[in-house]
Parts: C-alpha cells; sequence; structure tokens
C-alpha cells in the first residue's frame, strides 16, 4: 500500500473515537454490562483493529452475526467472550464447542442441538437464547418460549448466560411498539427464572434504564451513528473520508457534467474530479446530492456517481485551494455517515458497511 498511497483516496478510523463512545453507552448504561457488536467487519471500520482496542477499553463480550465472523474474531482475541447472533444450525455445535463461541439460540431446534452435543461432550456450555418480542425476524416464538419455560430440562448442560430479544423501532422513541416489547420481554425473563436479561442496542441504551436489564448490545453507536436521530448526536464521529483529486478542469457554460449530462454549468466552470465512486461504497444515491469539505468550505458535487470517479463544483473556492494529488474530504465531522445517508435516502449503518477495500485505511 505504501507506494500507491499518494494516488489513493484514503480512509482514516479513529479507534480512540471507538473506544470513547464504547465508554460512553457503557457509562450510560451501568449498571448493565456493555457488550460491543463487531458483525460486518466492525460495521466496515474493519474488525482486526477495531476489536482489539475495544478489548483493551475493558469489553469482553462481543457479538458477531456469522459463524466466520466469529471463527476470525476468536482467532484475533483468545480470551474474549464471542456470542453468534445468526444461531446454531445443523453442523455446526461442534465448531461452536471447539472454539468456545457462543451460540444464540433462535428457536427450540436451535436449543435441543446444543443440549446434545454438551451431552456428548459431558460438559456444560453457555448459550444466549433469543426470544422474539416483536420483530419478526428471529427469535423463539412465544409458543416456543411457554415450552421452554414449562420444561426447563430441555436446557439441561446449556448454561443460558443471558436471554435476549431485539428491538424493532428503538429509534422511534414514542413508537408504540417499544414499551409493548419491553412488556413481553418482562413477561418471558420472568418465566424463565433465574436468567439475566439483554434488550437494548444502541438507541435503546437512550430510551432509559428500563431498557437496559443486565447487559447491552450496541454496534453503530460505537461508530459513531446517532442513535437518537433528531436529536444532538452524543457519539464521536470515527471515520474520516479524503478522496484523492486526480484533476481540476475548466468547463464552459452551458456543457454538462459527467454520465447522462445530468447537470449543467450555468457559468464557467472549474471541476475537481476525485478518485472515489460507487465501487468504493460511495452511494450512487448521492449523485448531485453530496458534499466535500475542504479547508473549511463546502463544495456541491455535480454530475453522477461514476464507479470509480466522482465531481465536485469548486468554482467559488479560492485559488490554490484543489490541485492534483490533493485531498477532499468526503466524509468526516463536517459531513457524517448519517448527512451522507440522509441525501442518499438511506441509514448510517449502510454508508458504514459499505466503505469499500480500495481505500488507503488508517488507523489513528
Ligand atoms: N443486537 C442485535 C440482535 C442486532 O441484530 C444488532 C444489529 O443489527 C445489534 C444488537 C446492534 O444494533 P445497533 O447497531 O443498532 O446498535
Amino acid at each position: 500500500a505504501m507506494q500507491t498511497e499518494a494516488a489513493c483516496s484514503i480512509l482514516t478510523i479513529d479507534l480512540t473515537a471507538v473506544t470513547d463512545n464504547w465508554r460512553l453507552l457503557r457509562d450510560r448504561a451501568a449498571p448493565a454490562a456493555c457488550a460491543a457488536v463487531v458483525k460486518a467487519d466492525a460495521y466496515g471500520l474493519g474488525i482486526d483493529p477495531v476489536a482489539p482496542a475495544l478489548a483493551d477499553a475493558g469489553c469482553t463480550l462481543f457479538f458477531v452475526a456469522t459463524l466466520d465472523e466469529g471463527l476470525r474474531l476468536r482467532g484475533l482475541l483468545p480470551q474474549v467472550e464471542v456470542a453468534v447472533l445468526g444461531g446454531l444450525l445443523p453442523g455446526t455445535a461442534p465448531i461452536f464447542l471447539r472454539d468456545r463461541l457462543i451460540p444464540v439460540l433462535n428457536d427450540l431446534g436451535q436449543v435441543e442441538r446444543w443440549r446434545a452435543e454438551t451431552a456428548k461432550a459431558g460438559q456444560a456450555a453457555p448459550a444466549i437464547l433469543h426470544v422474539d418480542t416483536g420483530m419478526n425476524r428471529l427469535g423463539l416464538d412465544p409458543q416456543e418460549t411457554e415450552k421452554l419455560a414449562a420444561d426447563p430440562a430441555l436446557l439441561e448442560g446449556i448454561e443460558i448466560t443471558y436471554v435476549m430479544t431485539h428491538m424493532a423501532c428503538p429509534d422511534e422513541p414514542s413508537h408504540p411498539l417499544n414499551a409493548a416489547q419491553l412488556t413481553r420481554f418482562r413477561v418471558a425473563l420472568a418465566s424463565l427464572p433465574g436468567a439475566k436479561g439483554s434488550l437494548a442496542a444502541s438507541s435503546a441504551i437512550f430510551l432509559g434504564p428500563d431498557y437496559h436489564f443486565d447487559l447491552v448490545r450496541p454496534g453503530a453507536a460505537l461508530y459513531g451513528v446517532n442513535p437518537t436521530p433528531g436529536a444532538p448526536n452524543p457519539m464521536r464521529q470515527a471515520v474520516r473520508l479524503e478522496g484523492r483529486v486526480l484533476q481540476v478542469r475548466h468547463v464552459d457554460r452551458g456543457e454538462g457534467v459527467g454520465y447522462g449530462a445530468t447537470r449543467r454549468c450555468d457559468k464557467p466552470s472549474k471541476i475537481a474530479t476525485v478518485a472515489t465512486g460507487y465501487a468504493d461504497g460511495y452511494l450512487r444515491a448521492l449523485s448531485n446530492r453530496g458534499v466535500a469539505r475542504i479547508a473549511g468550505h463546502e463544495v456541491p458535487m455535480i454530475g453522477r456517481v461514476s464507479m470509480d470517479l466522482l465531481t465536485f463544483d469548486v468554482t467559488d473556492l479560492p485559488e490554490g485551494l484543489v490541485y492534483p494529488g490533493g485531498l477532499m474530504e468526503l466524509l468526516g465531522e463536517g459531513y457524517t455517515p448519517d448527512d451522507a445517508a440522509r441525501d442518499a435516502g438511506t441509514i448510517g449503518y449502510e454508508i458504514l458497511t459499505s466503505l469499500g477495500s480500495r481505500y488507503a485505511r488508517h488507523y489513528i
């Protein structure tokens, strides 16, 4: 990467921002424990640097989505607890046991599979039990939860460390499903005696202590996404993306820029062409909508996002600020992933997990 750096756009990940965010969430949720969700390569930031930084900050329990992610994390951090949200699929139990991964049990078949595996091994092993309370996506349905409550022998040899559920609308504090899920979860927890509870991801942490139970599981907020859209963001930004300027060109009045000539210059214009595109995860939906920043100035995109290129109208910038080989900020404090998400009609999560592999990545 060193010899190509001068030609690359640069993605800087602030690990201190991530660990500061984790501490803020931990303090907010205390006395509940605070895990970290690092699925999807730590939401696109890079699990290899991010997870060890969080472990150094004191995080001891990590959630991933897939078994492969779990194995990768186990290789990185032999000591931490790793829970796999996707569940215990047929044929995978021996791998979970061998690598001390904690399966999230999403149905009674998975409960039975884990019970059989631990019986075979002759040792109890931990698991997290996922009960569905209204998301209707993953987890035991209410009938299964009742069955389990009525017959605790189904859990023999399984140490249920947490009973968890997941909320559908925590980013809308007044949504009635929040209170409904809270009530259903309390009922489920009470029916499974001794179990500790986990309900809150990033947004629900800010719904108040009723939602914290014994463990919270933030992901997005660790990486700077605002857990309460519309309110001031208490999280630090962790991502800065700087696009490499390839050319600065003069374009006559009346000429179009980019595919489809969707925008025409209404005066003689100066256009900066930047080495980032939708193949790098810069969403094409940001065509004619994104902005770039340089030395405190903001400039608008002009034209469509191409596979490898962006074009910005830099006509009004002071002379000398933009030049080939220079950089313009595409994401950062001034234009956050949430800002880009608003302009692209999506959520900050998608901006982050789309971040591509062609950037020179710096971890600070
Ligand atoms: N818990 C579960 C079950 C999830 O699926 C997720 C992510 O979607 C999280 C926690 C973390 O959510 P967030 O990124 O909103 O904090």
